[in-house]
């Protein structure tokens, strides 16, 4: 069975990342392109009935159509999982899509998931939600107390979902911890790796077993497409994910994938230098007279530094802050200031997608994090005066002057 299987690039078996994420694909094609081809069919043709039937039986590994197959894909594919360090790597056709298939093809009615209560809102919703409705119970913990995480395990655990750091407030959560709270309890780690990106952080090197991402952020890098991915070992792939891609089919397009693929190519850089902006970012807004508070990892008032030095090799790109506000002021106010901030900005865009070359701004309590109540909210430390900037590319003294034009005024 499968002894005929693609073949692949040919690369020394010691190759860094910043390598692989230029030449890990496959071999280039007949015509010798350099750089890789989009292939925008449908389904693949056989020489003769009795390869195709080969092919069928999964006795050949082989292209046959592209709801699971797909040269472009698997090149995208290929890289991702060589930059995460995994075996293997399904793209999906959004982040979402690549939460769906984790949970569609691991878990069954009755089992139990602990997931961090930070973790991105449509994901919460998809699981306390769509898959309440099919009877896998998910309980929301802390994302930094490890000790709630252990509480939290049941007979019935089969998955623990985390993602770090968080949005908006950047929060860290233990990677290496949470793998062996799961590993002792015969469970699953996931991490949504989408804030860092495996050029910043390789959740699999400190325990994790799934990667999750969201190629619509840093992977594409220049807010064009939505994709997703789900990494992991060769044998929960095959075993888990294509079988249910094959039959639910929540596939990423080849063109989609091929923009994902080229992204890949410069995520180091990029990830790079808008992690030193942010950090450049997140101090000017320290030492601002009008900033009370100011989040982001690389700071050493940052609650978790210390975990984000340990597992982390930059910041990333998100920075919150708040608004200063007199303390009897209320929120009314607090969120009129915030908004005077957002709609000074000049350069800017007023958006809640991050990832991108373009800096973006939001303001979470009425946005990202809008449809929770207000005690909701709070409990999560999202104020009405908070604001969050992804830096993107843009000069660092034009960011600082489009924030200042709002900024100083309050101070
Ligand atoms: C955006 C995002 C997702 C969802 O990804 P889509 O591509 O929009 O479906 C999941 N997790 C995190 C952390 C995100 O930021």
């Amino acid at each position: 069975m499968n002894d005929k299987k693609i073949p692949r690039v040919d690369l020394p078996p010691d190759v860094r990342l910043d390598t692989l994420a230029v030449r890990e694909g496959l071999p280039n094609s007949p015509w010798g392109e350099n750089s890789e081809a989009l292939f925008l069919t449908s389904s693949f043709v056989h020489p003769d009935a009795a390869t195709a039937a080969a092919r069928f039986a999964n006795e050949e590994e082989a292209f046959v159509y592209t709801r699971f197959t797909n040269p472009t894909v698997m090149m995208m594919e290929r890289r991702l999982a060589a930059m995460e360090g995994t075996e293997a790597c399904i793209a999906t056709s959004s982040g979402m899509a690549a939460i769906l298939l984790l949970v569609m093809g691991l878990l069954k009615a009755g089992d139990h998931v602990v997931c961090s209560q930070s973790v991105f809102g449509s994901t919460i919703k998809l699981l306390a939600g769509e898959f309440g409705k099919f009877g896998v119970e998910t309980s929301f913990v802390s994302q930094t107390d490890v000790s709630e995480w252990r509480k939290a395990m049941k007979p019935n655990t089969k998955l623990l979902f985390a993602e770090t750091p968080s949005n908006p407030l950047t929060e860290i959560c233990d990677i290496r911890a949470l793998a062996d709270i799961a590993h002792n309890a015969s469970a699953l780690l996931a991490v949504d790796n989408c804030f860092c990106s495996p050029a910043l952080q390789q959740p699999a090197k400190l325990g994790a077993d799934l990667i999750i991402h969201s190629g619509t952020k840093y992977l594409d890098g220049q807010g064009r497409v939505i994709a997703g991915a789900l990494c992991a070992s060769e044998a929960l792939v095959n075993d888990k994910f294509v079988p249910v891609m094959r039959s639910a089919g929540m596939s990423l397009s080849p063109f989609n994938a091929w923009v994902v693929l080229k992204g890949l190519e410069t995520l180091s850089i990029r990830m790079q230098a808008q992690s030193a902006r942010a950090l450049q970012l997140a101090q000017w807004l320290e030492a601002h007279p009008a900033v009370e508070r100011v989040y982001h990892p690389w700071l050493a008032s940052h609650p978790q530094h210390e975990l984000a030095l340990r597992q982390q090799s930059a910041g990333g790109a998100v920075v919150s802050f708040v608004v200063r506000s007199q303390q009897a002021a209320g929120a009314a106010l607090a969120r009129r200031n915030a908004f005077a901030v957002v709609d000074a900005t000049r350069i800017c865009s007023i958006t809640a997608n991050l990832g991108d070359t373009k800096t973006t701004i939001t303001h979470p309590a009425s946005t990202s994090h809008g449809r929770l109540t207000e005690e909701q909210r709070l409990a999560a430390g999202i104020t009405q005066g908070m604001l969050r900037v992804a830096v993107g590319l843009e000069d660092l003294e034009d960011l600082k002057a489009d924030l200042a034009r709002g900024l100083d005024p309050l101070a």
